[in-house]
């Protein structure tokens, strides 16, 4: 079936109106009439060729929220009108001992992303988030329970809410702990919520000083600006966690020297390029360590999704109509965004 999307044939070409298609909904699959998609700064990285293995035309869009419009005759736990979420993950090989433990983000036999990855539908590679509807396995798509009218701020938990939680749990953030976030746009803000909801003492990591008022409405109780030497030696070796979200090369050892000893920095920024070679001897005197998370698995993913529904915890987002995509994206570049853009993908159709 033919649906509408937005995307783009060419790694330093605009995205554009394009019609793509979606296979017939086979026994274990679900139609979704996409409400609304979050623009993650992985869009922008893939679909402008940031990182390597962009296959075109690519759609991206990986936070996807809309309604069951169609079920396959196994599906059980899904009907028509539903509400319902995909993050960034459409499949996985279900049977590796990732998969069996629910982490079928580190699948050993590869997971299929929601967008750029080989499959047998056409074009031969899977499409995202940035059209009216998608066709996804039934194990693949989650339930959301938040209130109808926050549905659009639901749409960047999908990716933004889970791979910050993933690791905040991993490392046990919570009552007693000190708990960096640094970077705050889509993902940061919302690792800023969640880490206090879990509540740890969060501290708010930034280079734009124009968010600190902003970061502590987040939930943060302290805010230091990075580029002030100042503020950031007053944190200096008492970190039981950082998470880093930023989405350039910087140096990292300005944040592993606030870690305590044992402490953790977590990354999960993937810029386009590396980052200089950390200090070792900084790791060293102190066991600390530098790790990384890949966003998180599918029960993980629902968990979050109903521990944000309970609290009432969302984005805090701006609307956009999909033919704005590009200015989103200019802005993104620019850490102007607070804190998510959200497409409307009720414009796809205008
Ligand atoms: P975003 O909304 O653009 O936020 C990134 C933030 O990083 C900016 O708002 C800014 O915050 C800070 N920043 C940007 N440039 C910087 C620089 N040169 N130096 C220091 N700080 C800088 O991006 P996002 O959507 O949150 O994604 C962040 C990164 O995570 C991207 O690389 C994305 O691809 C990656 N990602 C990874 C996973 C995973 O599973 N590991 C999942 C999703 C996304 P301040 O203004 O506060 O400094
Ligand atoms: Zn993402």
């Amino acid at each position: 079936m033919t649906t509408k999307a937005y995307g783009a044939y060419a790694g330093d070409k605009p995205l554009e109106a394009m019609n793509i298609v979606r296979r017939q909904p086979g026994a274990h699959d679900v139609q979704i009439d996409i409400a609304f998609c979050g623009v993650c700064h992985s869009d922008l990285h893939q679909v402008r060729g940031e990182w390597p293995g962009t296959m075109y035309p690519c759609v991206p869009g990986h936070e996807i929220v809309g309604h069951v419009s169609a079920v396959g005759s196994a599906v059980t736990k899904f009907k028509r009108g539903d509400t319902v979420g995909v993050g960034c993950l459409v499949n996985s090989c279900q049977h590796c001992s990732a998969c069996a433990d629910g982490l079928e983000q580190y699948c050993e036999n590869g997971f299929t992303a929601t967008y750029n990855s080989v499959i047998a539908d056409a074009p031969g590679h899977t499409l995202g988030g940035y059209a009216q509807r998608i066709v996804v396995d039934d194990k693949f798509v989650l339930k959301v329970t938040h209130a109808a009218d926050q549905l659009a701020a639901v749409a960047p938990l999908l990716c933004a809410g889970i791979t910050t939680y993933s690791p905040l749990r991993h490392w046990q953030a919570g009552p007693g702990k000190k708990v960096g976030i640094v970077g705050i746009g889509g993902l940061g803000h919302m690792g800023v919520k969640l880490s206090h909801a879990m509540g740890a003492h969060t501290v708010a990591f930034t280079t734009s000083a124009n968010k600190r008022q902003d970061a502590l409405d987040l939930g943060a109780d302290e805010v230091a600006v990075s580029r002030n030497a100042d503020e950031m030696a007053k944190h200096a070796g008492s970190f039981d966690f950082i998470l880093n979200t930023v989405a350039a090369s910087h140096d990292l050892n300005a944040y592993t020297n606030l870690l305590h000893r044992n402490g953790t920095m977590c990354l999960v920024g993937v810029p386009a390029h590396d980052h200089p070679s950390p200090s070792v001897a900084v790791l060293i005197f102190g066991r600390r360590s530098i790790a990384g998370s890949l966003i998180g698995g599918l029960s993980e993913t629902q968990e979050m999704l109903d521990f944000c529904a309970e609290r009432g915890i969302v984005a805090d987002i701006e609307m956009i109509a999909i033919q704005k995509i590009d200015e989103a994206y200019g802005r993104m570049q620019k850490s102007d965004v607070k804190y998510r853009f959200v497409i409307d993908n009720a414009s796809l159709g205008v």
